[in-house]
């Protein structure tokens, strides 16, 4: 039976980059995924993702994000500049609201600058806007949106040159510890490995079974618009928006491809181990198109019907935590197993400070960032 340093389950975000890490620290690493990532069937569908420098769910992510994007910008910089683009987010609300209260205090609490643009401004700067009149915007230009598909990807390729042996469409079935070893099973290979790490998505639950994960996996909906005056839509034009009422957000069209527009807050809860997602149904567009319509009315040509201007309409999961906070900790059980899990609909922004994690983890037993907030033990 072939051996390894280490053996990882899925090679989404976290596991794609986990392997990159740990390849390039050395180790031997297998990692098997049951799709072909990047894919749409886990948590990185959707094409781009949003990351942001003012942090309001917990002060110990702003380390972590500021690591997170040396090492973004460090891997645009050696040849993959798809990867990052500097949009903005401009978050929309009633001042005093939780959204607009929470970035002023990130921003002040952690030394960020945030430009205050009052509802004429707004209008006057992003035509295609129209808050209402008692809302105030709060624009971070410390901000942008990730490639999906070039990030993944990239680090995929990376581990891969760097002798990381990957298994696309072989699904883990289970694992074992035997002695001081992992034995894990796929339908038709067993191996052994020194350390298992987890990185599961929204299957993490039932690959951790035993552990019982508070994790609670809720069905997103993300829509493309074509817009009617595309020069208002694009970066540069067009930040990245989130809206307080539901969290309605939505990103700049990039490639053509059309406006993203989705609602952060919303999502039917499915079974815990999801096997079908049920496609986006149109009674389910209502409420999105009334909110385009009120806060966006430039995106969408009044004289058509908005879903023939809607090229594109998909599923993608986000795997809650009561808390909202990742899980990143050693199975209570066995130390030579890692997990990563629960990324709650915001990790995707963190995957290469992930990786750095996980493989500390897997190699040291320890790591030097601040991660206690995010351990399992103790905490649900
Ligand atoms: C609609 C939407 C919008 C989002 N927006 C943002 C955003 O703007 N900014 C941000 O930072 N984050 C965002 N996120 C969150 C972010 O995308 C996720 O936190 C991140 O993708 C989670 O990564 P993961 O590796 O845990 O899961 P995934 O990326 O889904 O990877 C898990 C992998 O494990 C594989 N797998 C599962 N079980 C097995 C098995 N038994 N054997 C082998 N392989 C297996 C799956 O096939 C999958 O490829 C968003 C998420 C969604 C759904």
């Amino acid at each position: 039976m072939p051996g390894y340093d280490v053996a990882i389950v899925g090679l989404g975000a976290m596991g794609s980059f986990t392997a990159l890490e740990l390849a390039g620290r050395g180790a031997s690493v297998i990692g098997f995924d049951r799709f072909s990532p990047p894919h749409d069937q886990g948590s990185h569908g959707g094409e781009t993702r949003a990351f942001r420098t003012i942090y309001t769910e917990h002060p110990d992510y702003v380390p972590l994000m500021k690591r997170a994007l040396e090492l973004w910008e460090r891997l645009a910089a050696e040849g993959r500049p798809e990867l990052l683009t500097w949009t903005g987010v401009l978050s929309l609300g009633e001042a005093g609201s939780p959204l607009i209260h929470g970035v002023q205090q990130s921003a002040a609490v952690h030394g960020l600058p945030v430009q205050s643009l009052s509802g004429e401004e707004i209008r006057r700067r992003f035509p295609a806007f129209n808050p209402p009149g008692n809302f105030t915007g709060l624009l971070d230009d410390r901000a942008g949106l990730i490639d999906v598909s070039a990030a993944v990807g990239c680090a995929l390729q990376g581990a891969r040159r760097l002798g990381a042996e990957l298994r696309l469409d072989q699904e883990v079935l289970g694992w074992s510890v035997e002695g001081r070893e992992v034995r894990v099973s796929t339908r038709d290979r067993q191996i052994r490995a020194k350390r298992l790490v987890v990185a599961a998505g929204a299957w993490s639950g039932a690959i951790l079974r035993a552990l019982k994960l508070p994790l609670l996996v809720r069905r997103q909906v993300l829509t493309w618009f074509r817009p009617h005056r595309p020069q208002w839509f694009q970066p540069g034009s067009f930040p990245i928006f989130v809206f307080a009422p539901g969290a309605f957000y939505g990103f700049p069209e990039i490639g053509g491809a059309g406006v993203k527009i989705a609602y952060h807050e919303k999502g039917d809860p499915l079974p815990a181990f999801p096997v079908q997602v049920p496609p986006v149904t149109e009674a389910e567009l209502a409420p999105l198109v009334r909110d385009i319509a009120r806060f966006v009315p430039g995106l969408l040509d009044p004289d058509r019907p908005p879903l023939d201007q809607m090229p594109a309409a998909k599923t993608c999961l986000y795997t809650m935590t009561p808390d909202g906070h990742f899980i990143i900790d050693r199975h209570p059980h066995y130390e030579q197993v890692l997990f990563g899990a629960g990324f709650s609909g915001h990790g995707f922004k963190f995957a290469p400070v992930v990786g750095e994690v996980l493989a500390d983890l897997a190699l040291e037993g320890k790591t030097g960032w601040p991660i206690d907030f995010l351990r399992l033990e103790g905490r649900f």
